[in-house]
Parts: C-alpha cells; sequence; structure tokens
C-alpha cells in the first residue's frame, strides 16, 4: 500500500494486504481460512480474531487441550486494530495511575499495573516458545516532554510511579539526556520506561492465529457473528447458522458497536498512521534513536511513534472525527487531514526526514468505554465473557484480557481475576445525536487545549469541559 487509496475490493474479496504496512509485509498471501460451514457446537465460541479472541483461545487451550474452541472471525484474524497498530507493546494501562488509585485504591492498582508489566514479558515469551517472527524488541518507551507545557506531566507521572512504589527503573531525563536517545525539536525532557516492546502486530496476530490452530482450536474466517444469546444456551450467529457453546466470549472491540445489544457500549474512535520510507544513516545519525523506544509527547489529541526494524518512522495520532452511529467503515480508515497533519508534525519534530517520502497511511477504529476503563469479564449464568475498551492502549492489554477471560471461563480463581478491571460495567454512551455532539465536541476542545499549551508554554489547567468530559 503505497497511498492512502484502497483498491476496490474484486468479486467481494478485500486487499487484505492493503489495510496497513504491517499486513502488506506480513509474508504471507492472506488468503482467508474456510468460513463457518454450517450449525455446530463447541466448548466455547469467540467473536474476533484480534489479539484478544486469540489469546483467549490459546490460553484456554494451553490449560485444556482437550476443549472445542471456534473462533469467528468477519474477515481475516488480524484484520482489525490488532493487525494495523503503532506497535507498541506497553505496560501502560488506559486510565492514568492517579485515576485508577482515586478509583479502585493503592493495592488495586499496583496489582493492575505490575500484572500489565508482566504482560509485556509474557507476549515476549510466547512469541519466543512459539516460534513467532513478530519482530519483538525491547526498546523501551519514552514520553517526551515537547515544549514547556508538557514538563509538569512527566514530573506527575514520575510521581504516580512512585506514590505505588513502581518508579525503580523509571527515568525521568533532562533535554540533555533525552536528545541523547533521541533528537526532537523542542524536547524538554522525558520519562523513560523501560516496560516496553515493539512488534510487527500483524505478525503476531497471524502468528497466535496459527499457534491457537496448532493447539487444535478452529479458526473460521469471513464469517460474521450477527447476534449472541446468553442464557441456559450460549450461542453466536451467523449466516451459516448457531454456534452454541458453554460459553462465548466477545472479543469484537470497536466492532462491537455493530451488534445490536453492544451499540451504546463502546465508542469507535479512529486512529491513523503515516510512515516514511526507509530514512538514510545520516539521517538517522541526526536523529538518533538507537534504542528504539516508543515515542509519545503528552498531548491530549495523542501522538506515538515508533522506529521500524527497517528503519522507518510510524507516527501516528488521534484526530480523525467520530462518524455519528458509530458508524465503522473502511473509508474512514483515511483521513486526509488528519493523515496530512501527521506528516507535517513528523517532519516538524524531524527536521531530518524534510524531503524524505511518506510511503504509506492508514488507520483503524479503537474502542472507547464510556469511563475509558476496559473491561474482562465473564458472567457464568449467563455463559458470555467479553473483554474490550482498551482506548487504544490494547496490545498487551489484550493478552492479560486474554489470561483473565481463560481464567474466568475455567472457574480458577488466580492473580489476574481479581484485578479492578474484572467484571468492571462501565455505563452506556449516550443515544445519538448526543453522542456525536458530545464525542465532537471533545474531540474539538481537547484539540484546542493541547493548541493552546503549546502556544502558551502554560500546561492544560484540567479544568475545562472537554478536559473534564474526554480524560482520564
Ligand atoms: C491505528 C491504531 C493504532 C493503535 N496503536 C496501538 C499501539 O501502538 N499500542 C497499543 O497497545 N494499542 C494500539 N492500538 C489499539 C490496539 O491495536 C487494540 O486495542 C487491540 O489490537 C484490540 O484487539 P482486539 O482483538 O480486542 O480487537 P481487534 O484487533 O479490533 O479485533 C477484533 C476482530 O473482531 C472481528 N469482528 C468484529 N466484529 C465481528 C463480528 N460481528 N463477527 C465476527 N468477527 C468480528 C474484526 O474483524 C476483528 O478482526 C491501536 C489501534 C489503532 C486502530
Amino acid at each position: 500500500m503505497t497511498s492512502t487509496a484502497r483498491p476496490p475490493a474484486h468479486a467481494g474479496t478485500k486487499d487484505y494486504h492493503s489495510y496497513s504496512f504491517w499486513l502488506e509485509t506480513v509474508g504471507e498471501d492472506l488468503t482467508p481460512r474456510p468460513s463457518l460451514p454450517g450449525p455446530t457446537n463447541a466448548d466455547v465460541a469467540i467473536l474476533g480474531a484480534g489479539f484478544t479472541g486469540l489469546w483467549t483461545a490459546y490460553y484456554l487451550l494451553r490449560q485444556d487441550p482437550s476443549l472445542r474452541v471456534v473462533v469467528l472471525e468477519s474477515e481475516i484474524a488480524g484484520f482489525g486494530a490488532s493487525g494495523r497498530n503503532g506497535a507498541w507493546c506497553n505496560s501502560a494501562f488506559p486510565v492514568t495511575p492517579g485515576e485508577l488509585i482515586r478509583r479502585f485504591g493503592r493495592d488495586a492498582t499496583r496489582d493492575l499495573l505490575l500484572e500489565m508489566r508482566g504482560a509485556v514479558d509474557e507476549v515476549g515469551r510466547v512469541v519466543g516458545a512459539e516460534g513467532i517472527d513478530a519482530q519483538y524488541f525491547r526498546g523501551g518507551q519514552l514520553r517526551v516532554a515537547r515544549g514547556s507545557a508538557q514538563v509538569p506531566a512527566i514530573e506527575d507521572a514520575y510521581q504516580s510511579a512512585r506514590a505505588l512504589g513502581m518508579e525503580e527503573d523509571l527515568r525521568l531525563l533532562d533535554a540533555d539526556e533525552t536528545a541523547e536517545r533521541i533528537r526532537i525539536t523542542g524536547a524538554r525532557g522525558g520519562l523513560y520506561n523501560p516496560h516496553c516492546a515493539t512488534i510487527q502486530p500483524a505478525r503476531l496476530a497471524r502468528g497466535l492465529a496459527r499457534a491457537v490452530e496448532r493447539l487444535g482450536g478452529e479458526i473460521f474466517e469471513r464469517t460474521t457473528v450477527t447476534d449472541y444469546e446468553g442464557g441456559s444456551n450460549p450461542r453466536l450467529s451467523t449466516e451459516a447458522g448457531e454456534v452454541r457453546a458453554g460459553a462465548i466470549v466477545l472479543a469484537g472491540e470497536a466492532y462491537l458497536a455493530r451488534l445490536r445489544k453492544l451499540r451504546r457500549q463502546v465508542l469507535p474512535i479512529y486512529s491513523l498512521i503515516v510512515l516514511t520510507e526507509p530514512l538514510s544513516e545520516a539521517q538517522w545519525a541526526e536523529i538518533g534513536w538507537e534504542g528504539r523506544e516508543c515515542v509519545a509527547s503528552n498531548r491530549y489529541t495523542v501522538d506515538y511513534l515508533s522506529r521500524t526494524a527497517d528503519g522507518r518512522i510510524l507516527f501516528g495520532g488521534r484526530g480523525a472525527p467520530y462518524h455519528f452511529g458509530s458508524s465503522i467503515q473502511d473509508e474512514y480508515d483515511s483521513h486526509e487531514a488528519t493523515h496530512e497533519m501527521l506528516r507535517h508534525t513528523a517532519r516538524e519534530w524531524f527536521p531530518a526526514i524534510e524531503g524524505a517520502r511518506f510511503t504509506h497511511a492508514w488507520g483503524g477504529p479503537l474502542a472507547m468505554p464510556r469511563d475509558w476503563m476496559p473491561t474482562m469479564s465473564y458472567d457464568p449464568s449467563e455463559g458470555v465473557a467479553t473483554a474490550r475498551g482498551y482506548t487504544g492502549q490494547g496490545v498487551a492489554t489484550a493478552n492479560l484480557s486474554g489470561r483473565t477471560l481463560a481464567d474466568l471461563i475455567l472457574g480458577r480463581d488466580t492473580a489476574v481475576t481479581g484485578l479492578p478491571s474484572v467484571n468492571h460495567e462501565p455505563r452506556s454512551w449516550e443515544p445519538e445525536p448526543l453522542r456525536w455532539l458530545g464525542a465532537r465536541y471533545v474531540q474539538r476542545g481537547l484539540a484546542r487545549v493541547d493548541d493552546q499549551a503549546e502556544r502558551t508554554g502554560q500546561p492544560p489547567t484540567g479544568k475545562t469541559l472537554a478536559e473534564r468530559l474526554g480524560s482520564h
């Protein structure tokens, strides 16, 4: 895929390579697996072959190889956010540590955040154990204060880690120390956290799918779940018939908003990415970044960067508008104004890339719950499990979800089944048109707050209505 334009689908088949650089360079032809041939029974039936569905299947089968686990995927494994993301496998949780402490207390927060660190390790362990060529690289994460307005946020993040006794291997960096790692214009300091890796996400998703199959799991692609039912007879419905199971798992993240029963549970928000061509040695000498850390600044509107294994800069960010009715369409993966803003910002950050070509641009939907708090839940009386609402931080979190859902479904009481994310029930989003009005208001408001902070050098107050409604 060399531009934002995607070739038209022919005869109902999509060019799956065109959905991201990662899918383009996945190293396989992406011919869909067979669809569900007809009604069937399973012990566990899973909607969605992204990281959440696949990790859940993986840990279920690891613990009990006798289970019949069936995964239904409307496109192909790795089609969703899992095959398109910014490559960060990161220990951060979508809700800030300060807010987690306020909601759940210090000990529960610490347990959760330690499990998130463990998830980064666990992804690396499984990738090695299963021989998945996912380019897992443990470079850590660097939050950069770009401009003086962002310095307090870095210091606050460090103090939050201290409050939890988790600051030991974090490093607060001044401007010079930051520049030793990476030269970004306007960088006043940074916070380095070693608990982060980069991955080739499509390879991870596709490799995991094969690992699930090796364990005896069955994956049916091009099979859309149209409805589900819990209760005495849990089932997933498709055009080919129902899959009846002891437990069903809803692992469709943003796409869950397409199911009538879950329409208001998550808000699909598009995150978009641009990618440069491989940079020259001279350009890299100017930029530095030998450590290949995952890099972000502290804007509400979110930016995330990674350096690919083949020497490109990936620059991602939010800002694309929410679509009325929580609509998700392939055409929304491209939003030229946002993609152009990302290219412009990348050049501002790295003058060395002036003149470099941007070869790829793509995007995809992520899911925001009303309170930004992911849920990992299972109701044994209904036989319905779900994990969702990662707010754009789902790579490592989905691994934690997979282990958690497997333990919950198997009735095991473990360290992860007592975490505050378990059986958390956020309230629903407002009905339309309020949802659209609110989402657009917050998106525009936060962008204004970011711009003002950059212009004035003053940190955001946290008190504007948009900040109160739209940040946690
Ligand atoms: C552009 C972008 C960048 C991101 N960057 C990062 C990052 O750097 N780090 C990070 O931690 N997180 C990032 N995220 C978020 C992260 O990728 C996701 O949170 C994570 O991949 C979610 O995994 P999932 O399996 O729950 O959902 P998905 O990967 O979206 O998978 C859901 C799957 O379910 C299928 N499906 C949906 N509905 C149905 C149905 N009715 N029937 C059958 N199948 C269905 C879909 O086709 C899809 O394959 C990013 C997200 C986006 C969009």
